[in-house]
């Protein structure tokens, strides 16, 4: 092994990538896997394409169809 310690393998840093994602790592985390991410082109891709992912959800989560589904539900909760 070189003399670049590596803290996460690729399969746990594309796990890390997602929850970081999602807020669910703390800050020690976080850190370690922008670190690997640094260094990782294939990772980082990796990161770039769930980046894509994330914004089209956003794009269809603001769509008329899925305001529709949020009232919907709303209104649902309301009637318990
Ligand atoms: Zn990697």
């Amino acid at each position: 092994m070189g003399g670049d310690p590596a803290p996460f393998a690729c399969a746990s840093a594309e796990l890390w990538a997602s929850r970081l994602l999602d807020g669910r790592i703390g800050i020690a985390e976080a850190e370690a896997v922008w670190t690997h991410l640094a260094r990782c082109p294939s990772c980082a891709a990796f990161l770039s394409d769930l980046l894509r992912i994330r914004d089209r959800l956003q794009a269809l989560a603001r769509s008329e169809a899925a305001k529709r589904y949020l009232e919907a539900e709303d209104r649902l909760e309301e009637r318990d």
